[in-house]
Parts: structure tokens; sequence; C-alpha cells
């Protein structure tokens, strides 16, 4: 067992991140008191983080398909683990959601008559394929 030294709160060492240059091997804040930390700094650091990861992208163009290759299952169980997230981002960033589809809409107008063709196509057929039973 380890005690955080900012919640003072004693879990165990699976609780806690690994640090490999401290002794025990351990980070000294537990996983969720690090985790609020972050948070934390990246709502205050929003454009010092976005400039960060875009050098990091730039400089190793592959990590994100190669990270992918070597956690296949990762985004699976993440979202087992976090079944509803999907749907309250959807509520939360409905004005972000609508402005993206909108946008879209309007950079895709050959996509959009193709989906009022098949649209039209389907109604049609389900018309047309009515049988008097
Ligand atoms: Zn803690």
């Amino acid at each position: 067992m380890k005690r955080c030294t900012k919640c003072s709160e004693t879990k165990a060492p699976s609780e806690f991140h690994k640090r490999k240059n401290r002794k025990n091997g351990l980070s000294s804040w537990c996983k969720e008191c690090d985790s609020i930390r972050c948070r934390v700094y990246r709502m205050a650091n929003v454009d010092k983080v976005k400039a960060r990861m875009a050098k990091y992208n730039a400089e190793n163009p592959n990590y994100q398909t190669e990270w992918r290759t070597e956690n296949p299952n990762y985004q699976a169980r993440w979202q087992a683990k976090n079944p509803n997230y999907q749907a309250n981002w959807r509520i939360v960033n409905a004005d972000k959601l609508r402005a993206r589809h909108a946008r879209w809409r309007a950079e895709n107008p050959e996509m959009m008559s193709a989906i009022r063709n098949r649209r039209r196509a389907r109604k049609l057929g389900a018309l047309g394929n009515t049988t008097a039973d």
C-alpha cells in the first residue's frame, strides 16, 4: 500500500502511475489526483498542449497508426468502460455537431444529392413493392 501525497489516501500500488525516475518506480500522486492535475493543466494551457501535440505528431507521423496497431482493442475496451460517453458527448456538443454536419453538407453537395436520390428510390421501391395480402 502507498499513500498519495496529494489526497493522503492510502491506496494499492496499482492506483499509482509508473514513474521510472522515482525510487519506488511510482508517482507520488495517485491516478485519480494525477488525472485531475492533468485535466486542470490541459484546461489552463489549451494552446500550449495543442502546439505540443501538433509538434509531436509532425515529428512522429506514424505514432498514432502504430499505437492503434499495437493496441487494437483499446477503443472497444474504453467504450465498454464508458458506455454513455458518446451519447453524452453528442448532447453536450449538439451545437458543435450541428455546425460540423452543416459544413459537411456544404462541402459535399454531390454526396447530399446521392443520399437524397437513394432515399427517394427507397421510398418509391417500398411503394412499388407493396403487395395486397
Ligand atoms: Zn490522490
